[in-house]
Formats: C-alpha cells, structure tokens, sequence
C-alpha cells in the first residue's frame, strides 16, 4: 500500500467521514481539522465526527464544522486519524458501513483495522505523518492547515521535548514560521494555558500523589465525583500524568481517571531516561499506546486496579 492508493480512494469518493480516538487530545483534533481542510483543497466534502471536543482548541479553523451524528448511513470512505484500535474509534458505526476505510497513525500497537493502513509508529504525531502526506499529493500547508498540524505535533511532543522529535518536526515548524503562523501563541494555547477547572483538579490529583516501590512508581487518581465538584470541562484531566513522571527517579508515572463506576481509564508515562516500554505493561490489560506513553481501561476500585497495575510494573522497573 502507498499513498497513491490513497489519493486514488480519496479521489473516488464523494461522501467522506473523518474520526479519531475517544477523547480526543491535540493531535486528534488537529489530525481530523487538517484532513477536512485538505480535503476541500482536492475539491472534497467530509463530514467529521467528534463528540468531545476540548474547549482549548476550539479557536482552530473549521472546529466550528464538527459533528456529533451524521444522517448519512453509508460513506464512500471513512478515515481514521490517531486511533490504534477500533474500538477507541469515535464514529465507528459509520466507518464500519464505509464502502472503503482508510487508517492513519503513528501507535506501534495499532491493529491495522482498515481496508487501507498507512502507519508510522516512529512519527511524532499523526499529524506529522498529515504534513508529509499533504506534502506528497501536492497539497499547499497554508496557515490554516499549519496551525492545525502544528497543535498535533506540539501537543503529542509535550512542546518538542521528546525523544520523538525528528529533524523534519523542526523544518516543518520553521516553514510555518515562516509563512506568518504564530507558533507561539499556538504553543501558548495548547499547552501553557489552564482553565480554573483544570487546576483545581490537578491540585486534587496532586494531593493524593503516592510515590510507591522506593519512588520508582508515582501514582494517583481522578474520581467522577472531583470531576463534578471542580465542574471539569473535556480535556481537564490532560498532562496530569506528567507530573508525576517529572519527579526524579520515577520510572512509571501513573494516573487513572474514573470513566464509570469501577471503571478507570488508565494513562501511564515512562520517566525521563529510563528504558521501559509502557506500552508493553497497558498491553497486558488490554491497552496499548507509544513506548513513553500508553493507556489501557482496567476495572475495579481505585485500589484495586491499583494493586493490578502495580503488580505489572514492579516486573519491568
Ligand atoms: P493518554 O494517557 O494521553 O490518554 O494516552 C497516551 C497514549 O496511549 C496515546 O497515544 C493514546 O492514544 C494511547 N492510549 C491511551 N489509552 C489507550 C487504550 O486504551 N488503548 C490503546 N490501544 N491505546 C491507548
Ligand atoms: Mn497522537
């Protein structure tokens, strides 16, 4: 598969349908906004399907766009951005009927789930992949298009700190500079930028923090009930994580968040230069992710689904 056959599906197509991953953080929404972009640039519709959208990135063109349900009961095409596993998928009943199904991704775990799958699991961000696709089909990156691919790459970097950074995430943002596309007030956003509700339930999490196995693995957890009291928007639960990944010596920074009763949405980061795969430990149980960044969703009490992710680090750390 190359990506002409994919310009050869996207050019048979009259209805199109674009999703990701549930949820959705930046590279999600910036992946799914600069395909529905560049789509109109081939002279295409696209319906996108998201059902969270995250306040933070509501100033990028075309969120206005979004859908929750669409009418049509079966696209010509349907196209998945950032989603390693299809029951993650936002939409996926539409893009089970799909004529035709496109994959687009940068998970190591993905499970090639679509007719067509283009992945690339050492890409920074799907939106990466995007920059070099549009690229190939001769597609202009306008300013537009920039700044959405631009969200995915610098959110899924943490700000280009990463070890995924690759040479070309630099040339590209350079080339947006360039072109007049305020990287910093788009890094400012996404990034730098909390609402109150966020804080406060980073400060719940926070409090709770436990650094477990000699402080090789940090620890804590969101419920519903802190959700509601701190009236938690979408979105306010990301970068908890990564506190706890900051501290020194933790190996496995854990956080898990309450999706339904004893049911936790797992996020697990691997600390700062140490070489453990925690994608491999959310596999266990189900998940999967980056090597540096992966979730699973693991049922139980906040001690218990404790105590069975504790259990699987403690082999690897
Ligand atoms: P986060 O902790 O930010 O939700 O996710 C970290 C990474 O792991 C992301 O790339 C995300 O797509 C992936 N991920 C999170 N949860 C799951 C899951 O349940 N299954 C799979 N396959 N990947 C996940
Ligand atoms: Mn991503």
């Amino acid at each position: 598969m190359t990506l002409d056959d994919i310009l050869v599906e996207i050019n048979h197509a009259e209805k199109i349908v674009i999703m990701a991953h549930e949820t959705p953080d930046g590279d999600a929404i910036g992946s799914m906004l600069s395909m529905n972009l560049a789509l109109k640039k081939l002279g295409k519709e696209a319906d996108v399907i998201v059902r969270e959208f995250p306040r933070t990135f509501a100033f990028l063109p075309g969120a206005k766009e979004v859908k929750s349900n669409s009418d049509i009961e079966q696209y010509d095409l349907a196209v998945s951005l950032d989603c390693a596993d299809l029951k993650r998928l936002v939409g996926k009943e539409y893009f089970e009927s799909a004529k035709k199904t496109i994959v687009i991704d940068h998970h190591g775990t993905n499970m090639m789930y679509g007719d067509l799958n283009f992945v690339n699991p050492v890409s920074p961000a799907c939106c990466e992949i995007l920059a070099g696709m549009f690229e190939y089909f001769d597609i202009e990156i306008d300013s537009e298009i920039g700044s959405c691919i631009l969200t995915g790459i610098i959110t899924d970097t943490g700000g280009f700190k990463y070890s995924s950074v690759t040479p070309e995430t630099f040339e590209f943002t350079a080339e947006l500079l360039r072109k007049g596309v305020n990287v910093s007030d788009i890094y400012q956003r996404v990034l730098e930028t909390r609402r109150k509700s966020n804080f406060e339930l980073l400060r719940r999490a926070m409090n709770r923090l436990e650094l477990l196995e000699d402080g090789k693995i940090a620890f804590t957890y969101i419920n519903k009930k802190d959700e509601e009291e701190v009236h938690a928007e979408t979105g306010d639960h990301e970068g908890i994580v990564e506190n706890g990944r900051s501290i020194e010596g933790v190996r496995v920074s854990v956080f898990i968040r309450e999706k339904e009763e004893n049911i936790y949405k797992v996020s697990m980061r691997a600390g700062n230069g140490f070489n453990i795969n925690v994608s491999d430990i959310c596999y266990i149980f189900g998940g999967g992710g980056h090597p540096r960044a992966a979730g699973a969703v693991v049922s139980g009490t906040v001690e218990q689904v404790k105590e069975k992710l504790v259990k699987e680090i403690k082999k690897v750390i």
